[in-house]
C-alpha cells in the first residue's frame, strides 16, 4: 500500500473523508487523495516521492508557484518579530493601499478567508441598502456561510451537495438565483422583488463551474441594473483578483463594481483575504459605521507579508508577467482542442470540458462527461501532472511554469484525452 493510501485511512479515522475541505478527497474521480509533502515553483512532491507538475496551486493563490524565495523570506522575518499581536500593524496599511492601487477600491478591510470576506461584503451591502434580499448567479461560489451556499458551484456540483444540509430554510430564502450570462434572468428577479434587492454578487469570470468568461456585455448590464434598482454590484474576485490581471477582473472588464472580495492571491498561500469598494459604502463597516464585523487573526502579520510580497512582485513584473502567463494557457488551451476537447479560458485560468461545446452557464456545464473527465484526470495523474480532481475547476498556470513544464503538459494532455475525445457526445 502506498504512504499516501494509508496517510489517508489513518486521516478518515479522525477526519470527516479525511480532509478539511471536502474537494480534496478526490470523490468524484473515484481515487484516493494524494498526500502532499512539498511544493518548489511548479511542482509538487507526494508523501511517496513522486513528483508532479501542479496546475492546483493550491486552488489559485500559488500564481509565483510554491515556496517563492521572496515571499517565504518575508514570511520568515514577519514570523520572527511575533505571529499576532491583535493590534493594526503598518504592513496592513501598506498592503490596503496597494490593493487600492491596483483595483481602484478605496478602502479595504482584512479578514481570513474568501468565506468570510464574500459574507461580509453581502451583509455590508445589505447594511448599506437596508434590504435583505441578493441576487447570485447558479453555479457561482461564494464561499460556505449560510446565505450564499445556494445553487453553490466547486464542491457542491460534484459532491451530490446541491444545497447543503443545514442552512435554514429562511437563509436561503433570501437568496435569489439567476442565470450566469442572462442580465434578463435578473431584471426578472428584479422585478418581482421591487426594493428589495440589496445587491448582485458575482464572480467576473466564473471559475467554480469550470471556468466559464462573462459573455460581452453581461457585467455591464448588471452594472445598469443595480444603478437603476438602487443596489450594489459585488465583484467576487477571490479566484480573478491579481489574476486575470494584475488589476484582477474590473481592470479587464467594463462594469466597475462597488464592492469587491479578495483572496487566494491575495495572502499567496496564507489565510488572508479582504472586502473592498468605495469610501462612502466602505464607512458602514464598524468601528465608523453600524455594520458589525470583526476577526481575532485579521490582518495577520506573517500573511499581510505573504500578501505585500506577492502583490509587489505581481505589480513590477506585469507588463512582461500578464503576456507570458496569457501565452502559456493558450499554449495549454490550443493543446486540449487539438486534442477534441472543448475550453474556456481567461489569461492563465482555463478548463477542459468534456463536451461538445464549451459551456456558457450551469445548465450548459451539467452536460460534461464526468465519467469521461475521470478517466482523463487518471491518466494526467499517472503522466506526473496534477489537475484538479473535478470537472467543475480551474487549471492554475503560475509563473513557475516553464516553457518546457507547459510542453510537457501538452503532450500529456493529448496522451491523456486520446481516445476520449472520440466519444463525447
Ligand atoms: C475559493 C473561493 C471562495 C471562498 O474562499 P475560501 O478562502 O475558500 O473561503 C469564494 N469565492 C470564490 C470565487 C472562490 O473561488
Amino acid at each position: 500500500m502506498s504512504r499516501s493510501s494509508k496517510m489517508y485511512k489513518q486521516a478518515c479515522k479522525v477526519m470527516p473523508g479525511g480532509v478539511s475541505s471536502p474537494v480534496r478527497a478526490f470523490q468524484s474521480v473515484g481515487r484516493e487523495p494524494l498526500f502532499i509533502s512539498s511544493g518548489k515553483g511548479a511542482y509538487i512532491e507526494d508523501a511517496d516521492g513522486r513528483r508532479y507538475i501542479d496546475y492546483v496551486m493550491s486552488w489559485g493563490p500559488l500564481i509565483l508557484g510554491h515556496a517563492r524565495e521572496e515571499v517565504v523570506s518575508a514570511v520568515t522575518k514577519a514570523v520572527s518579530r511575533g505571529l499576532s499581536f491583535g493590534a493594526p500593524t503598518g504592513a496592513e496599511t501598506e498592503l490596503a493601499e496597494e490593493i487600492a492601487a491596483a483595483t481602484g477600491a478605496e478602502m479595504v478591510r482584512f479578514v481570513n478567508s474568501g468565506t468570510e470576506a464574500c459574507m461580509s461584503a453581502v451583509r455590508l451591502a445589505r447594511g448599506y441598502t437596508g434590504r435583505d434580499k441578493i441576487v447570485k448567479f447558479e453555479g457561482c461560489y461564494h464561499g460556505h456561510s449560510d446565505g450564499l451556499l445556494v445553487k453553490a458551484g466547486s464542491g457542491c456540483l460534484t459532491g451530490g451537495l446541491p444545497d447543503s444540509a443545514g442552512v435554514p430554510a429562511a437563509y436561503a430564502g433570501e437568496t435569489l438565483v439567476a442565470r450566469y450570462n442572462d442580465a434578463d434572468s435578473v431584471r426578472a428577479l428584479f422585478a418581482a422583488n421591487a426594493g428589495k434587492i440589496a445587491c448582485v454578487i458575482v464572480e467576473p469570470v466564473a471559475a467554480n463551474m469550470g471556468v466559464i468568461p462573462p459573455a460581452e456585455g453581461f457585467l455591464e448590464a448588471l452594472r445598469a441594473i443595480c444603478d437603476r434598482e438602487g443596489a450594489l454590484l459585488v465583484f467576487d474576485e477571490v479566484i480573478t483578483g491579481f489574476r486575470v490581471a494584475y488589476g484582477g477582473a474590473a481592470a479587464l472588464y467594463p462594469g466597475t463594481p462597488d464592492l469587491f472580495a479578495f483572496g487566494k492571491i491575495l495572502g499567496r498561500g496564507m489565510p488572508l483575504a479582504a472586502y473592498a469598494g468605495r469610501r462612502e459604502i466602505m464607512r458602514f463597516v464598524a468601528p465608523v459605521g453600524k455594520v458589525y464585523q470583526a476577526g481575532t487573526l485579521s490582518g495577520n502579520p506573517a500573511a499581510t507579508a505573504a500578501g505585500l510580497a506577492t502583490l509587489r512582485i505581481l505589480r513590477e513584473g506585469k507588463d512582461a508577467l500578464d503576456p507570458a502567463l496569457d501565452r502559456a494557457g493558450e499554449k495549454l488551451a490550443a493543446a486540449y482542442r487539438a486534442a477534441g476537447v472543448s475550453v474556456n479560458r481567461v489569461g492563465s485560468l482555463l478548463t477542459p470540458f468534456f463536451a461538445k461545446n464549451a459551456p456558457s452557464c450551469y445548465e450548459e456545464v451539467k452536460k460534461c462527461d464526468l465519467a469521461l473527465f475521470s478517466r482523463y484526470f487518471s491518466r494526467m495523474l499517472e503522466a506526473g501532472i496534477y489537475v484538479a480532481p473535478s470537472q467543475f475547476e480551474g487549471m492554475f498556470v503560475s509563473a513557475a511554469h516553464s516553457e518546457e513544464d507547459i510542453a510537457k503538459t501538452c503532450k500529456a494532455a493529448a496522451n491523456a484525452c486520446e481516445g476520449l475525445a472520440e466519444m463525447i457526445q
